[in-house]
């Protein structure tokens, strides 16, 4: 369970996140969602310690992260898949992979890079292609399938969709659902296209101007026609 408590950042004069407090619940999909500027790639990046919050706290199982350096979070059961693809494409999917295990917690056995294929089974058919010959999906999937090398209990994922077919987002999202169904992994899913992003989730938070204007049900959230106009654009 990711419990976030009154979290506040800054960047200079600028409040990114003003006293955010939400619980992320174990085994579920949390979507975090509001306009262009509301803060939520300065949550994740603040949850995963990119940035040091201003104030509050953040608690993984009941430990405190807030002033844990981002290189400790992989060990610490926390990847974060940030926007933009970040796979290292002059190497192989395999080697991306790999690339993936080097945080583990648990380094004594070698890492379940089978599981991770069964996961994934279009990358095991590409595993010795070079990763920038991969389409746009296949690399979101290996990114997503990298962060899952570290072996997690909670997976930040920001902007999952972009700049893909809407084909595609289609079959990413069912992706991130099946792997928390089989894996009872927690996610933190940042997106801006909400319609889909509230269709997989269970959860959902809005954030304005670094506030939390709303947290309930995916279903309640996308029910509600005013909450949608005013922050969700659908
Ligand atoms: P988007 O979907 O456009 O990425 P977002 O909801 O993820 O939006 P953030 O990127 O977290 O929002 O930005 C929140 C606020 O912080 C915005 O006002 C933004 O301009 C500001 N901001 C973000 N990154 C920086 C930075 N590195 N330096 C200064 N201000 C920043």
């Amino acid at each position: 369970m990711l419990e976030i408590r009154d979290l506040t950042t800054s960047y200079g004069p600028v409040k990114a996140l003003d006293g955010v407090t939400f619980t992320a619940a174990r085994g579920k999909i949390t979507a975090v969602l509001g306009a262009n500027g509301a803060g939520k790639t300065t949550l994740l990046r603040t949850v995963s310690g990119l940035i040091r919050a201003d104030r509050g706290n953040t608690y993984l199982d009941g430990l405190d992260l807030a002033r844990m350096p981002a290189e400790k979070m992989p060990g610490l059961g926390l990847a974060h898949v940030p926007e933009g693809r970040g796979v290292i494409t002059e190497l192989t999917v395999e080697e991306n992979l790999r690339l993936g295990a080097l945080g583990r917690a648990d380094r004594s056995r070698p890492a379940d890079i089978d599981r991770v294929y069964s996961l994934f089974p279009v990358l095991e058919s590409r595993r010795s292609a070079v990763a920038h010959i991969l389409s746009g999906g296949e690399q979101q999937m290996l990114v997503i399938a990298r962060a899952l090398m570290a072996e997690p209990k909670v997976l930040l994922l920001d902007e999952p969709s972009l700049g893909l077919a809407p084909r595609i987002v289609v079959q990413i999202f069912e992706l991130i659902r099946g792997l928390v169904e089989s894996e009872g992994l927690t996610v933190l899913l940042v997106e801006q296209n909400a319609r889909s992003a509230l269709s997989i989730a269970d959860i959902g938070v809005v954030l304005d101007l670094g506030r939390l204007v709303a947290h309930d049900e995916a279903a309640a959230l996308a029910a509600d026609e005013k909450l949608r106009h005013a922050y969700l654009g659908f």
